[in-house]
C-alpha cells in the first residue's frame, strides 16, 4: 500500500490535455495525483494505492467509465473510493445511469474547473470524515468487546466466540472444550484486603490464566470472579490438563498486591467438552458447583 499525507486523486482520463489540466489544477489545490488512461490501469491502482477518490472519464479505450464502476462494486465492494463521474453524455438517463452504477458524483464535460475542484474537495473531505468513522468504529467494536479490569474478552466477546466455536465444531464434527474457573473463597478477599485488593487479585488471576494458555485457545471474564476458558479442538483430557495447569500456576504462587500484602488464592474449574452451547456451559457449571463441593482448588470434568 502506498500511502501519503495528502488526499490521493486518482485521474482516469484518456485524453492527455485534459488529464495535464486535471492533474496541475488538483496539485495547485495540495493533492498527489496518480494518472491512468484506461479502466483497466485505473482498477489495477486502485488495488495497488491508497486512494481517496476518482475522477473518471465516461468514455474511455477499452473497458469504458461505465465497465469500471461495474468492476469496482463487484471486485472490491470493500474499497470505499468515491467516484466523481466526468461525461460528456449528460443525458438525465446517463447521468443516471452512473449514480445507479455507484458514482459519488457527477460532472458534465466541458467541465468548468472551479466547479471540480470544489466538487472533488467536498467529496474527499466526506471520504475522510468516513475513515475516520470506520476506524473510530473499529476501537469502539474492540472496546465493547474488551473488560476494562482484566483487559480480557468480556461476555459479549465470549459469545460471540462460543458462537463461531459451535459452527466449526458442528461442520467438522470436532468437539471443543471449556473451563469454567471460579476463584475460590473470593469474597473473602474483599472482605479481608478491600474491593481494591480484590480487583487487584482479578487482573493477577486474568494474567495468569492468559500466560498458561495455548496461542489457539482463548480466555474471557464470563462475570464476577468467573473466568471461562475457550479450547477449540481439544477433547476431555486435554482441558483436564489445561485446568489443572492453571489451577497449580494460580496456587503455585502468591499474588503481591500493591501495599505489599501477598494473597493468596486458590481456583476451582469445572471442564466440559461438546458441540454446542449451551449445552457445554450446563455441563462444565455442574463440574464446577463438583469442585466446590468437593472441596474446592480442584479440576473436574
Ligand atoms: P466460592 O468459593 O463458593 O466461589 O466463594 P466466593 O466467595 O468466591 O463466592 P461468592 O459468589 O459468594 O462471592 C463472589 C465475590 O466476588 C462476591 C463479589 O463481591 C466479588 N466480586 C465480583 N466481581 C468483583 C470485582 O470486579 N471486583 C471485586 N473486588 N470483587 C468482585
Ligand atoms: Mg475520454
Ligand atoms: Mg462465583
Ligand atoms: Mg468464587
Amino acid at each position: 500500500m502506498i500511502t501519503v499525507e495528502r488526499p490521493v486523486i486518482l485521474v482516469v482520463e484518456d485524453h492527455a490535455d485534459i488529464r495535464e489540466l486535471l492533474r496541475l489544477q488538483l496539485e495547485f489545490d495540495g493533492y498527489a495525483v496518480l494518472e491512468s488512461e484506461t479502466g483497466e490501469r485505473a482498477l489495477d491502482l486502485l488495488r495497488s494505492c491508497d486512494i481517496d477518490l476518482m475522477v473518471l472519464d465516461a468514455e474511455l479505450p477499452g473497458m469504458s467509465g461505465y465497465d469500471v464502476l461495474t468492476a469496482m462494486s463487484r471486485d472490491f465492494p470493500t474499497i470505499h473510493v468515491p467516484v466523481l463521474f466526468l461525461s460528456g453524455r449528460t443525458s438525465t438517463d446517463d447521468i443516471v445511469e452512473a449514480f445507479r452504477l455507484g458514482a459519488h458524483d457527477h460532472i458534465a464535460k466541458p467541465f468548468r474547473g472551479k466547479e471540480l475542484r470544489a466538487r472533488v474537495a467536498a467529496a474527499v473531505q466526506l471520504k475522510r470524515r468516513h475513515d475516520d468513522l470506520r476506524r473510530e468504529n473499529v476501537i469502539l467494536d474492540s472496546v465493547s468487546r474488551t473488560d476494562s479490569l482484566t483487559g480480557l474478552g468480556n461476555r459479549r466477546q465470549l459469545d460471540a466466540d462460543l458462537h463461531m466455536l459451535t459452527s466449526v465444531a458442528r461442520r467438522h464434527d470436532q468437539p471443543f472444550s471449556v473451563a469454567l474457573v471460579d476463584v475460590d473463597h473470593f469474597k473473602a478477599v474483599n472482605d479481608t484486603y478491600g474491593h481494591s485488593a480484590g480487583d487487584q487479585v482479578l487482573r493477577e488471576i486474568a494474567n495468569r490464566l492468559q500466560d498458561t494458555l495455548r496461542v489457539e485457545d482463548s480466555a474471557g471474564r464470563w462475570g464476577g470472579e468467573e473466568f471461562l476458558l475457550l479450547l477449540p479442538m481439544t477433547d476431555l483430557p486435554g482441558a483436564t490438563v489445561v485446568g489443572e495447569r492453571l489451577r497449580l500456576r494460580v496456587a503455585g504462587e502468591s499474588i503481591i498486591i500493591g501495599d505489599g500484602s501477598h494473597i493468596d488464592v486458590r481456583i476451582s474449574v469445572g471442564v466440559a467438552t461438546g458441540v454446542d452451547v449451551p449445552d457445554v456451559l450446563v455441563r462444565a457449571d455442574a463440574a464446577l458447583y463438583r469442585a466446590k463441593a468437593g472441596g474446592r482448588n480442584l479440576v473436574t470434568a
